[in-house]
């Protein structure tokens, strides 16, 4: 019996049928002076035998002598022919003659079956993918693997259980200088390089078929051409090839184009995977950055994007690209005013270079390119590459900027929604804490503020707290008089006077209608009645103008200081009862509220 350990294979006589694992032999033949060596596998089943890429005619005949050394010819009932090259069919017209037996089959993928049926031959077909991937043999069931477009759309692998032997095809061949019917040692990738590169089209559909073998406990590989892989080899040569870039074009040295594209479809590549990896702007614009660098002398990147209601955000390095709104450099504006349709138009027009602005004095030299709103087909925002020198216009660079445009565009957009959210939620916080009207902190500010100084003060009895209560004098009376507009004036010129006489650690409230107050902290507390009547004074002292001229606002002051442990409700309760004094002693002065005698704890 012939050999078949990893180690005697090495030394087998090629001459002769080798038995390469149990019941299966290579019944190949040894060309001379042949890089490009062609198996064929035969899986002994007694009458139900089956030969694996039958082959040419230059070879058949030694393949037919090899089979006969293990099984007659007629026992062979399946053809297998994992797709349709004539390495692998050229022998079925031979074969066709051979058969004496009825039930032979010739097993193949439907793709094949259309370019093979024109040999015109006997022998039925029996397609793989109308039986379900597999076939029933005595004691094992053949899987077949659809790896289509690696090398031809009907290409197929088999894999037989039993022996976990898969009969790879053109998958896992190799070019070998040298002829070993078993590869060594993990040099054999170095064959396995120059064939993936001339026979796979591509990296991912090379990848797809690796990934539909990696589904099955391999022990061995047997490829049509060059050495049978052994297991301790299987899962390195997978991996390795998982990472080999493919297609003939990688070979085709003097077409640069095709160079060019590849190199375009890594940047693609790049980009698409900058956007996946990473969620802070900064780090996007920082790879795409380097991406660029690839092509031109960029120095930095910028952005310019519409928000709503007219306003621009300005995202660059200067600001860490945190977006901040700003006017754009003229250029820019210019440009985010077009639509698609004008864009097109202006590089249709032959102004291809309309988008390098190298001589736009407010940009400087620079490649300037607009993003699209896919929806709108306005201008959403405008990219600003900055250059080291003027770039010119080369069709590899036109065709790397329209690419990146849209990678582009969805990262700026969802940058600007980012800071859309934030400035919304910035200005509806403004809101909250300031009055419209008067530009005083409101209510719902003083509560959270003031609530927070009354603990500084229980924690630090130093730090004490008071609070002034103001009620303009005959508020009504001066709507009723002269209108709700002068009102207003009124309501604004005495807050004015209030921000313009508080200290810096003071905080002048708004509390509602004409009704304000003044919370100091500190050392301004000692001297709180003393501020009261200065304010007081100020407030009288206010002239007005037409229609006003003669009117005198007062306003009357409640003054309260907080006692230690004393709720935020209660002090101002006390102001305002403070407050009521003053109106009722003939307003226009300031009372002061007296310490309460007890004072129970609120919540
Ligand atoms: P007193 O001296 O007792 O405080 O009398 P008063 O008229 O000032 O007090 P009252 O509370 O009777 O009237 C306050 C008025 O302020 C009633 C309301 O229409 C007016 N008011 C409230 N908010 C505003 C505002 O934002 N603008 C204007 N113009 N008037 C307002
Ligand atoms: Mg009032
Ligand atoms: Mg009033």
């Amino acid at each position: 019996m012939t050999p078949y350990t990893i180690d005697d294979l090495e030394h087998a006589d090629t001459n002769h049928a080798i038995q390469v694992a149990d019941r299966i032999w290579w019944v190949g033949h040894r060309q001379e002076n042949d890089i490009f060596q062609c198996h064929v596998y035969l899986l002994e089943q007694g009458n139900q035998s089956v030969l694996f890429d039958p082959g040419s005619q230059l070879t058949f005949r030694h393949t037919l002598r090899k089979i006969e050394e293990i099984i007659p010819f007629s026992s062979i009932r399946y053809f297998v022919c994992h797709h349709q090259d004539p390495d692998i069919t050229g022998a079925l017209p031979l074969i066709d003659q051979l058969i004496s037996r009825d039930d032979a089959l010739l097993v193949t993928h439907w793709r094949t079956q259309m370019l093979v049926k024109h040999y015109g031959l006997n022998l039925p077909f029996w397609l793989v993918d109308a039986h379900d991937w597999t076939l029933e043999l005595q004691d094992r069931r053949l899987d077949f693997v659809f790896t289509p477009y690696a090398h031809f759309p009907g290409a197929i692998c088999s894999f037989d259980p039993v022996s976990r032997v898969l009969f790879s095809s053109d998958l896992f061949g190799g070019l070998t200088p040298e002829f070993s019917l078993v590869a060594q040692d993990e040099n054999y990738f170095e064959a396995l390089r120059p064939f993936h590169e001339h026979y796979m089209p591509s990296r991912d559909i090379l990848g797809y078929a690796l990934r539909s073998i990696e589904k099955y406990p391999v022990r061995m590989i047997a490829p049509q051409h060059g050495s049978i892989i052994p297991e301790p080899l299987v899962t390195f040569m997978i991996e390795k090839l998982k990472t080999l870039e493919c297609g003939l074009y990688l070979i085709a040295r003097g077409n640069t184009d095709i160079q060019k594209l590849s190199q375009l479809n890594q940047t693609l590549r790049d980009i698409t995977k900058t956007m996946l990896v990473y969620r802070d702007f900064r780090d996007i614009a920082g790879s795409l950055l380097d991406i660029t660098q690839r092509f031109l002398p960029a120095l930095s990147l910028e952005f310019y994007a519409r928000l709503d209601g007219g306003r621009v955000l300005h995202l660059s390095p200067e600001s860490r690209y945190r977006g901040i709104e700003a006017d754009p450099p003229s250029a820019v504006a210019r440009i985010l005013d077009l639509d698609h349709k004008q864009w097109r138009e202006l590089n249709a027009a032959g102004a291809a270079d309309a988008f390098i602005l190298a001589s736009d004095s407010s940009i400087g030299p620079s490649l300037t390119l607009p993003l699209f709103d896919p929806e709108r087909g306005t201008a959403q925002a405008v990219a600003i590459i900055h250059l080291s020198a003027p770039a010119s216009s080369t069709e590899e660079l036109q065709q790397v900027v329209e690419q990146m445009s849209v990678p582009l565009q969805v990262a700026v957009e969802r940058e600007v929604i980012y800071r859309q959210l934030d400035l919304e939620r910035q200005r509806i916080y403004e809101r909250s804490i300031r009055d419209p009207l008067t530009g005083l902190f409101t209510r719902i500010y003083m509560q959270e503020v003031v609530q927070r100084l009354c603990e500084i003060q229980d924690r630090n009895p130093g730090n004490p707290v008071a609070m002034l209560m103001i009620d303009i004098d005959h508020f009504k009376s001066i709507n009723d008089t002269y209108g709700h507009n002068q009102g207003d004036v009124v309501l604004r010129q005495v807050a004015a006077t209030l921000i313009e006489s508080v200290r810096s650690s003071d905080i002048p409230v708004r509390l509602g209608g004409e009704e304000f107050a003044v919370f100091a902290v500190g050392e301004a507390v000692a001297h709180i009645t003393l501020f009261a009547e200065r304010l007081r004074a100020r407030i009288a002292a206010l002239r007005f103008a037409e229609p006003m001229a003669d009117r005198v606002v007062t306003v009357s002051i409640g003054v309260a200081v907080r006692q230690p442990r004393e709720a935020l409700l209660d002090l101002i309760q006390r102001a305002d009862m403070a407050l009521y004094g003053a109106k009722n002693g003939g307003r226009n002065q300031v009372c002061v509220a007296p310490a309460p005698l007890l004072h129970a704890r609120r919540a």
